[in-house]
């Protein structure tokens, strides 16, 4: 199976066909897609000026997505990285047992759909380097109240999204899926509804 970096150069090769060079633009999101599959491809077809199934697109205009999608991948890579060795020295300090943070890293090791978006036409606006720069900032900062993305404070708890087994605390206005170490308890427990005690029935 291809890796990034030479899915890219397809990308940017000149010599390959422009239906060809597209395929290949759509299989690098088999490797990096922030928001998932599916919206990612949408962000950077409405952010670059071409359309989903347009096998015709600018080729131009396909390298310059990519160039969107590599800045942000190297953004995370890099976040990675840190945090890799920042647990290699916990551990070999024992200083600490891998927690919540870690299980979700695992899983979104690479940083394929760290910001999820359930809804594939709903995600944040904003060029993808720059949606990654404020999540990691979030992640370095420790538990706060609001979207680390948007900065929203309207956050839900959604029990079911489309993508199984993914389901957590989604925020209203930009729409990603919020990872649950970057919201302090008294956040998450509002996003379920049980941040005031529950009055008696009066029925
Ligand atoms: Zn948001």
């Amino acid at each position: 199976m291809a890796g990034f970096r030479s899915l890219a150069r397809q990308v940017r090769d000149p010599g390959s066909d422009t239906a060809l060079r597209r395929y290949s633009l759509r299989k690098c999101l088999e490797r990096f897609a922030p928001y998932g599959h599916r919206a990612t491809w949408d962000h950077l077809c409405r952010s670059h000026g071409f359309g989903p199934e347009d096998r015709e697109a600018d080729p131009g205009r396909l390298v310059a997505a990519l160039d969107e999608l590599e800045e942000a991948r190297a953004v995370w890579l890099a976040y990675e990285e840190e945090f890799a060795e920042r647990r290699r020295r916990e551990k070999h300090g024992g200083l600490r047992r891998p927690g919540a943070l870690d299980e979700w890293h695992r899983r979104i090791w690479g940083g394929n759909g760290v910001a999820r978006c359930d809804d594939p036409a709903r995600h944040p606006q904003e060029p993808l380097p720059e949606v990654l720069e404020r999540l990691v900032a979030a992640l370095k900062r420790g538990p706060g109240e609001h979207c680390p993305v948007c900065a929203g404070p309207r956050i839900e708890w959604r029990a079911e999204l489309r993508d199984e087994p993914w389901f957590g605390p989604v925020c209203e206005d930009c729409g990603v899926l919020i990872p649950r170490a970057v919201l302090t308890p008294r956040a998450l427990a509002r996003t379920r509804g049980d941040a005031q005690p529950r009055l008696a029935s009066v029925a």
